[in-house]
């Protein structure tokens, strides 16, 4: 099959690094090579942030109008649904993810984010605040809401063009210019949007795309003085040295990070539909969701047949080919991820956990692991505890409510959570207990553009998504005028 290759966008032009330097990313299913990836240094970033600031601080994006980059956004939204087809083969193959999830999922959802935010384009509106007045004259004052400049969106391989979305649509709704940093394990989707960027009419250097690896493309758009604002989704590791990095600059950060999402599982919740929600939020994308709903808190009531059944559900999954109508899972992202997953189910069993699906080994180049459970797992096992990114999940026994919450809670992460259960007000009471940043009831994380997303803890601070993500591109200035 064909090999893709990567340039990267600068100032509205398609162009090599400067050092025409590149690397080669296998095809997670396959493990051939399928992409040439540029890997490119702090000269290209240097260029994509002048560009970017030209754009921002001079060119005519700072004059447009509202409406109008509205109108911008509406047309790449419509481009977006256009090219979502071919976007979805292009995920699939480099990812390694099934095609549909992507045509049923990350598509529709980019295109919709990318008109909710349009929509917000024209609707910056300030404040009016009454005060007592200056020194006994009456005064006027009211904020206006300005983008904060040139904001640098760095975005992991899990679901590059939905999460680069994310940022995208309310970083050009609120103003501001942008620098696009994809991972280099997924560029193929975010490097396809150059050409509908032109299209869609943005003029040049409002969003740049630069491609390469993290500490040196990452690392040199994190610390640079021209960039105002980083958006970060990814490890919690790196977002800790993005962190200490711009400790010190006042420069705007949101941190998307690491999660190990409970699902707490009550004895009066309706099984079937818990084991069916149980299992998406555990194999969707192989595991590789910041929201994975890997620790499965069950009631002991339950907790047997619960397990019998979330077995046969990974059983169930057929694994294979992204791109065949009949794949239910495809492959993790690398061989080196891959390994790790692996290690961590090895840990499990030393750990005194048992298997109950997912032991049998997958031949072939192709990164492949059978959806693995775990039942006698503890809460304060490693398996329970650290962030796995693949299709692994642990069944913990509770025998109260109270005992529940306490083990959702007891982790590093605090990201999403699920209740099941029939009983509205033991759902509500769990809800407001539970300390993450997303609450599902009867379902696995919900995404929508209109809801907040975001976590607490060592799942990082601020949100993707809403009116919430479009604010943290936004600074509010107070102005008094003495009458
Ligand atoms: P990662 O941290 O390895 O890389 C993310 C991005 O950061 C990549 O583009 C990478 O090149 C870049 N990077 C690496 N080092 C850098 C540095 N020093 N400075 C600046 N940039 C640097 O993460 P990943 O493996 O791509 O993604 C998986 C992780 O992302 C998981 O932990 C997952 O939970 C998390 N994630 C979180 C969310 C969320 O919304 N909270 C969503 C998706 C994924």
């Amino acid at each position: 099959m064909t090999a893709y290759q990567t340039l990267n966008f600068i100032d509205g032009k398609l162009r090599h690094p400067r050092e025409e330097a590149y690397f080669e990313k296998a095809e997670p299913a396959t493990g051939e090579t399928i992409s040439r990836v540029c890997d490119s240094t702090a000269h290209d970033v240097e260029d994509a942030v002048a560009a970017a600031r030209a754009a921002f601080d001079t060119g005519p994006w700072s004059s447009m109008p509202g409406a109008e980059r509205a109108g911008l956004l509406m047309h790449l939204a419509d481009l977006l649904q256009a090219n979502a087809e071919a976007l979805a083969v292009t995920q699939a193959r480099e990812q390694g993810r099934p095609l549909a999830e992507s045509t049923m999922m990350d598509l529709p959802l980019a295109v919709d984010t990318l008109r909710y935010f349009a929509g917000w384009a024209d609707k910056l509106e300030g404040r009016c605040i009454p005060t007592a007045g200056y020194m006994g004259k009456p005064t006027l004052n009211y904020t206006t809401m300005e983008p904060v400049g040139v904001a640098a969106l760095i975005i992991p391989w899990n679901a590059p063009l939905m999460i680069c979305i994310w940022k995208l649509a309310p970083a050009l709704a609120a103003g501001c210019t942008v620098v696009i940093k994809p991972s280099e394990e997924a560029p193929l989707t975010i490097s396809a949007l150059a050409p509908l960027l032109i299209e869609a009419g943005f003029p040049p250097g409002v969003v740049n795309i630069v491609n390469g690896r993290g500490p040196s493309v990452g690392r040199a758009l994190v610390n640079h003085d021209g960039v105002d604002k980083i958006s970060f989704t990814g490890s919690t590791g790196v977002g800790k040295t993005i962190a200490a990095d711009v400790a010190g600059s006042f420069k705007k950060l949101t941190l998307e990070l690491g999660g190990k999402a409970p699902q707490i599982v009550l004895a009066d919740a309706d099984i079937e539909a818990a084991v069916a929600g149980v299992a998406m939020g555990l194999f969707v994308n192989q595991g590789q969701t910041c929201a994975s709903g890997s620790r499965v808190l069950v009631h002991r009531a339950v907790a047997g047949q619960f397990a019998e059944r979330l077995a046969a559900a990974a059983k169930a999954v057929s694994l294979g080919d992204p791109l065949s109508p009949s794949t239910t899972m495809g492959a993790l992202i690398n061989q080196a991820h891959k390994d790790r997953v692996l290690r961590y189910i090895g840990i499990g069993k030393e750990e005194g956990a048992r298997l109950i699906a997912g032991e049998e080994p997958v031949p072939g180049k192709g990164h492949f692991v059978r959806p693995a459970i775990f039942v006698d797992v503890r809460n304060d096992m490693r398996i329970a505890q650290e962030e796995i990114f693949g299709p692994v999940g642990m069944i913990i026994p509770f025998d109260s409510a109270e005992e529940a919450v306490a083990m959702a809670n007891d982790v590093e992460f605090a990201l999403s959570a699920t209740v099941w259960t029939r009983d509205l007000s033991a759902a509500h009471r769990m809800a407001s207990q539970l300390k993450v940043g997303a609450v599902a009831i009867n379902g696995w994380s919900p995404l929508d553009a209109r809801l907040p997303w975001g976590g607490f803890k060592n799942s990082g601070s601020g949100h993707d998504l809403s009116q919430t993500s479009l604010l943290s591109y936004l600074r509010e200035k107070v102005v008094t005028a003495v009458l």
